[in-house]
C-alpha cells in the first residue's frame, strides 16, 4: 500500500515552533531553559506549570476553559488555580500528608480533578490518577499496589464503589469528598478548602523526586504502575512546544482522560506549562458537541486518539460540513496506530492531516512525532523529537543489533530522556528487563526508512506468524478500513497446522451497512487484491463493538482469548463488552 506524501507549503513550514534550526541546535540542557525552577532552588511540575507565570505578570490568562455535561461554562486564570491548588496542598498537608505520600484521584473531569493533580504536586505527594469508571476491584487492586494515602473523589464513586472495603486499606489516611457535604469518615473539600490560605510554599522537590505515578493500558497484560520524577516536566515542556505547537495563548484541547497518561501529561501538564488556555469538557465524545467545540471555542491545536478519529469518520464527511474549523492549525494523534485512510481523510475533511505521534506510559513523553513542519507520510508516526534517540534492533544473545533501514525490529530508545519512567511499582525484575544492550527496549515492532521516517508494525505481543511471513495487525486492519463499510477492524493470529497461524479479522460496521455473507467475502477480496493471499484475513466476522480499553485501545489479545478458548486475564480496563 503506497500513499502519496502529503506535502506542507513553506509557510506552513515557516510557521512551525519546531524548525530544522531548532531541531538540528537542541540540547537537553537548552530545553531546560523554557522552565524557571524553584526560586529557592529545585523543580517543581506545579510550580512551573501555574505559580511562575503569575509571578511573570500573566496571572490574568484563561488556564482553563471548563465545559459541563450539563452545558456549565467556568474559566479559571493562571492566578485563581495558583490559589485553589495553593488552598487544595495546605489542606492535604493540615491532614498529615507528607510529601512522597500518593494520593489517588478518581473523578469525572471536573475542575477539582485538575486542582487535585496540581495542589497534590505542590505538597510534594505523588500523584496517582484512575479512570473514574473504573469498577470496584480494578481501583482496589490499583491503591493496593500504590499504597495510596489519599484518595480524591466524589460522595457517589466513594459509597458505590469504596466505602465497602476502605477499612481494608490501612495505607489509606484521607478521602476528600469532591463538593461541600461528605459521608462519616470522609473530609468534604469545598469547605476545607474554603478555609484554607491559597497560599502555598511549593515544596522543594528535586528532579528525581517521584511526581506521579501512571498505570498502563491493560492492552497487552496486567496494567503496570509507572514512576515518573519532577524532572520529567522538562519534556512536557519541550515536546508541548514541538511535538504540538503549543505556544503562550494557544486555544489547545486534549480530548484524553487523566486517567490516561496521555490527559495528564498533554491534558494538564505540558498545556499550562506552556501557558497555552485548554479546553476541558467533562463530557465524553459526542459528535456534535465535538464539532461545535472546535468552532464555537476556536480550537487552534486538536490532541486526540484513533479509536475518537475512527468514530467522526464513521459519522461521514456530510457530518462536518456545516462546521466552520478554520481557527484549527494543528491536530495529533495518539495511541494507537493510526490508520493511512484516517490521515487522507482528516486532510480531505480538516484541511489538514492529523499528526500522528507514538509515546507509551513507560516514556512519559511524545518521542516520535509528525511534527508541523513535517510533510507527513500517511500510516507513518513520524520522527524522533529532538533529543530522542531511537532504534530498531533484534534481540541477540545478552544484547541486540541493529536493523537496516526497512527491516522489522524492536523499538529501542536510547535511556536518558527526562521523562523516562524510573520503575514499575514493585516489579523491579521486569523494569530491568527492559532495558538491554544500552537501549530501552518498548515491546513494539516497527520499521525506519531511509528518510528516518518510523512504521509502526505492531506490538510484539500481537505479531502473527503465517507460513514464514511476519504479519503485524496494523497493516492488515489498515486494508480493511479502506472498505467504505468498515469503521473499525481488528486482526489477529489463529493456530493452523500448516501455516503456524492464520489471520483472522474483525470488523465493526459503519451504520447504514448489515452483515451478511456478501459483504463479508467482498471485504475479504479487498484485503486479498491489497495485502495478497499470504496476509491477508482468512476469515471477517462481524462484531457490534470491539472491546477496547478505557484509553480506547483495541484488545486484540482478548479477542484471541475468546477465539482459543483461554482465560481472559486482566480485565480490568475494559471498557465496552458489546460483543
Ligand atoms: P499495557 O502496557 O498495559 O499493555 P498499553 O501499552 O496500551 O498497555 P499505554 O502506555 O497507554 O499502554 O500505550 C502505549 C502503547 O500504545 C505503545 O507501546 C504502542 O503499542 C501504542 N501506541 C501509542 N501510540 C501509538 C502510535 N502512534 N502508533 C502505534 N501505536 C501506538
Ligand atoms: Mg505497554
Amino acid at each position: 500500500m503506497t500513499w502519496a506524501t502529503i506535502r506542507k507549503g513553506a509557510a506552513e513550514k515557516a510557521a512551525a515552533n519546531l524548525s530544522e534550526a531548532v531541531r538540528r541546535d537542541f540540547t537537553w540542557d537548552s530545553a531546560r531553559q523554557m522552565l524557571d525552577g524553584l526560586p529557592g532552588g529545585g523543580l517543581n511540575i506545579a510550580y512551573e506549570a501555574l505559580d511562575r507565570h503569575v509571578a511573570a505578570g500573566h496571572g490574568s490568562e484563561t488556564a482553563i476553559l471548563w465545559f459541563g455535561k450539563d452545558g456549565s461554562r467556568q474559566g479559571f486564570s493562571y492566578a485563581d488555580l495558583s490559589g485553589q491548588t495553593a488552598r487544595f496542598a495546605n489542606v492535604i498537608v493540615s491532614h498529615g500528608l507528607a510529601p512522597g505520600d500518593r494520593l489517588f484521584a478518581l473523578s469525572d473531569r471536573v475542575p477539582a480533578l485538575y486542582i487535585a493533580a496540581l495542589g497534590t504536586l505542590k505538597a510534594g505527594l505523588v500523584f496517582t490518577p484512575l479512570f473514574s469508571a473504573f469498577g470496584p476491584d480494578p481501583i482496589r487492586m490499583r491503591m493496593e499496589i500504590g499504597e495510596a494515602a489519599a484518595l480524591v473523589t466524589d460522595a457517589g464513586t466513594y459509597r458505590r464503589k469504596i466505602a465497602a472495603w476502605r477499612g481494608e486499606i490501612p495505607s489509606l489516611k484521607l478521602v476528600l469528598i469532591i463538593g461541600d457535604e461528605a459521608p462519616e469518615g470522609c473530609v468534604a473539600l469545598g469547605p476545607a478548602m474554603a478555609a484554607a490560605s491559597d497560599r502555598f510554599e511549593v515544596v522543594a522537590t528535586q528532579p528525581e523526586d517521584p511526581a506521579l505515578i501512571h498505570f498502563t493500558s491493560g492492552t497487552t497484560g496486567r496494567p503496570k504502575g509507572a514512576v515518573h520524577v519532577h524532572g520529567a516536566v522538562v519534556m512536557h515542556a519541550e515536546t508541548g512546544r514541538y511535538a504540538l505547537e503549543l505556544s503562550p495563548g494557544t486555544r489547545y484541547w486534549c480530548t484524553a482522560d487523566p486517567g490516561w497518561v496521555t490527559g495528564t501529561s498533554y491534558g494538564i501538564i505540558a498545556p499550562l506549562v506552556n501557558r497555552v488556555t485548554m479546553i476541558v469538557d467533562e463530557a465524553d465524545f459526542e459528535l456534535e458537541r465535538w464539532y461545535s467545540m472546535l468552532q464555537r471555542e476556536k480550537v487552534e491545536v486538536w490532541y486526540t486518539a484513533p479509536t475518537a478519529i475512527r468514530m467522526i469518520m464513521r459519522a461521514g464527511r456530510e457530518a462536518a460540513e456545516p462546521y466552520d474549523f478554520s481557527s484549527l492549525h494543528f491536530m495529533a494523534s495518539v495511541g494507537e496506530p493510526l490508520n493511512p485512510e484516517a490521515v487522507v481523510w482528516s486532510n480531505e475533511v480538516f484541511g489538514r492531516p492529523f499528526h500522528d505521534n507514538w509515546w507509551q506510559t513507560e516514556t512519559g513523553g511524545i518521542m516520535i512525532a509528525n511534527t508541523r513542519a513535517m510533510d507527513v507520510r500517511p500510516g507513518s508516526m513520524g520522527r524522533p523529537l529532538p533529543g530522542v534517540e531511537a532504534a530498531i534492533v533484534q534481540r541477540q544473545g545478552d544484547g541486540v543489533r541493529d536493523c537496516r533501514d526497512g527491516e522489522i525490529g524492536e523499538l529501542a530508545l536510547r535511556p536518558g530522556w527526562p521523562s523516562m519512567m524510573r520503575a514499575y511499582l514493585h516489579e523491579d525484575a521486569r523494569y530491568k528487563k527492559c532495558f538491554v544492550g544500552g537501549w530501552y527496549l518498548t515491546g513494539d515492532l516497527a520499521m525506519r526508512d531511509g528518510d528516518g521516517y518510523f512504521w509502526f508494525v505492531g506490538r510484539a505481543d500481537d505479531l502473527i506468524k503465517s507460513s514464514g511471513h511476519l504479519i503485524g495487525p496494523f497493516e492488515v486492519e489498515s486494508a480493511l478500513l479502506e472498505h467504505p463499510a468498515v469503521a473499525e477492524a481488528a486482526a489477529i493470529g489463529i493456530p493452523e497446522e500448516t501455516a503456524g497461524e492464520i489471520v483472522k479479522a474483525y470488523v465493526a460496521l459503519k451504520p447504514g451497512h448489515e452483515p451478511s455473507d456478501e459483504l463479508e467475502r467482498e471485504i475479504r477480496g479487498l484485503a486479498r487484491r491489497k495485502l495478497g493471499p499470504a496476509v491477508a484475513p482468512r476469515e471477517v466476522v462481524f462484531r457490534k463493538t470491539l472491546p477496547k480499553t478505557r484509553s480506547g485501545k483495541i484488545m486484540r489479545r482478548l479477542l484471541k482469548a475468546r477465539e482459543l478458548g483461554l482465560p481472559e486475564g486482566d480485565i480490568s480496563t475494559l471498557e465496552s463488552d458489546e460483543s
